[in-house]
């Protein structure tokens, strides 16, 4: 099969880019699970955005000091610039923020803003957004969505690329298009305790590693304050939005220790409370922190947080009365495919947008609730540019359509999982908020031995087997910058 454009991912920015692509161009969007399972559906806080003129200047300033000034400045003052015109769509096609009783937008707080201009639907934004997305890419003629495809490879055959898919895990599809896009999500999976979802383990980045495009600044992990401190792997995010609200960090006693750390306390940004919680939990050796905001009216905090509320009761902590046990955990990433304001990469043709995409807009830490913002404004950006570059192009037909279902992936060993979890404990020793230069550079020789297995040892390719391959040269990636930056 053939289309002028293939996106590998269905979060917001593979399905916004969809929906803003001409109309007239045939679309096919892939995706490796449901299209629910992804990083989108969990945004808890909301989308940041300055919907006055006269309040852009503010949220250039604040996510400056969350980036430490290490932000792309002309991505940023565009993004900033940008976002009125995508709130505006979002709510032309049902989207639906939490407003007053006079019906103007509620606006919420979150570290590192210095006002409030979060928008938000009660705690599950991504769920809102994502869901309206799905609506109306589902609807339209020209875009087709294929669930449980696992794009594995894409090669550049003079102006077109071939995509490989492991479909519903038994056989492999192949597509050719004109432009690719990759909307891949973050990484998170490489990591032990993260707040992403089964998805996230850097593919799109890896498949752009090996067609040869840029990849930057993958060392530049985000790590959440307040996870929920549970066993599970998969932890559970506490929104910023919480502390927003008026939530505060206290340890076992009750102790508001945030402020031996900074004058702005439990809203300073992410990267300075995660590691005064770490600092505090190796102080005092704690497993654990807590967030409280037992303060707080009840009905206000069940009618604002249903879903923290109901989740945290589901585990016997009623947090209307109760303090949250919590610890920072992997979160986000603001590395990946370098691209410019088109979420054009390296190569010609390719496309890269949301989380697994650089634009720089973020610096060295993300400013809350700036990432959805990132992918609605620069994936409708790229899909502008997409739409106006196959307009003027007229040599657009393939000469022939060869690609169809193909045998399923050779190899005899099923692959080991245990190189899952070897990836997982090196990144949690190595890296997880400061580094650890010995632990990375003995990881990155616990990981080459991985690939070299992967060579030699003749397993069946499957989609574990593309997994570990992903995570190993992004994890890789990651270690061996983050040692270079400390030289
Ligand atoms: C718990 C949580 C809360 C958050 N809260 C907020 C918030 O309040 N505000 C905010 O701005 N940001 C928030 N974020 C960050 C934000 O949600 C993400 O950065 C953003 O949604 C990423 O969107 P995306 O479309 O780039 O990736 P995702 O939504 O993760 O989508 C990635 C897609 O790529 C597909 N995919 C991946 N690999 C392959 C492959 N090999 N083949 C085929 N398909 C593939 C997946 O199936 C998925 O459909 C939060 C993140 C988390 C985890």
């Amino acid at each position: 099969m053939q289309y002028d454009v293939i996106i590998v991912g269905s979060g917001v920015s593979g399905l916004y880019t969809s929906i803003n692509l001409d109309s007239n161009l045939s679309v096919l969007v892939l995706s490796k699970s449901s299209l629910e399972n992804n990083n989108s559906n969990l945004a808890q806080g909301g989308i940041a955005a300055a919907l006055e003129e006269d309040e852009e200047q503010d949220h250039i300033k604040d996510t400056l000091i969350a980036g430490n000034y290490k932000n792309n400045i002309d991505n940023l003052k565009l993004m900033i610039k940008e976002a009125k015109k995508d709130i505006e769509k979002l709510i032309s096609i049902g989207v639906e923020f939490d407003k007053d009783k006079q019906g103007n937008l509620l606006k919420t707080l979150e570290g590192g803003h210095s006002r409030k201009r979060i928008i938000h639907h009660k705690d599950a934004t991504g769920k809102e957004v994502l869901s309206k997305l799905i609506q109306v890419a589902t609807e339209a003629e020209n875009i087709d969505i294929i669930e449980n495809a696992f794009v594995y490879d894409a090669c550049k055959i003079n102006d077109s690329f071939i995509v490989s898919a492991i479909y519903e895990d038994n056989k492999v599809l192949k597509f050719r298009c004109r432009y690719l896009v990759l909307a891949t999500g973050g990484l998170g999976k490489i990591y032990k305790y993260t707040t992403n979802s089964s998805i996230a383990t850097g593919d799109g980045i890896a498949i752009a590693y090996l067609l040869g495009a840029k990849i930057s600044n993958l060392n530049l992990i985000q790590f959440h304050p307040t996870a929920l401190c549970e066993e599970n792997e998969e932890r559970f995010l506490i929104s910023e939005a919480v502390r927003g609200e008026g939530a505060h960090l206290v340890d076992q006693n009750g102790y508001r220790f945030m402020e031996l750390y900074d004058d702005r306390k439990e809203l300073a940004p992410r990267d300075i409370v995660s590691l005064s919680i770490l600092k505090e939990m190796k102080r005092k050796n704690y497993k654990c922190v807590y967030l409280d905001i037992s303060h707080k009216d009840k009905d206000f905090i069940k009618e604002r947080f249903p879903n923290i509320y109901k989740k945290c009761l589901d585990i016997g902590i009623d947090i209307t009365n109760e303090k949250i046990p919590v610890t920072p955990v992997q979160h986000y990433l603001m590395g990946g495919i370098y691209v410019n304001k088109n979420g054009q990469t390296t190569i010609n043709r390719l496309y890269a947008v949301g989380e697994c995409s650089y634009t720089g807009v973020h610096g060295n830490n993300r400013l809350a609730s700036n990432s959805l913002l990132e992918c609605l404004v620069f994936s409708r950006l790229a899909a502008r540019h997409i739409s106006l570059r196959k307009r003027k192009c007229l040599n657009n037909i393939f000469k022939e359509d060869i690609f169809k279902e193909d045998k399923y992936c050779i190899g005899i060993n099923k692959i080991n999982f245990n190189y899952k979890k070897q990836i997982q404990d090196i990144m949690q020793r190595a890296y997880f908020i400061q580094l650890d230069v010995n632990s990375a550079i003995h990881g990155i020789g616990v990981i080459d031995n991985i690939l070299n297995d992967l060579k030699e040892l003749n397993y069946v390719k499957d989609i574990h087997f593309y997994e570990i391959r992903n995570m190993c040269i992004v994890s890789k990636l990651i270690l061996q910058e983050s040692i270079r930056n400390v030289k």
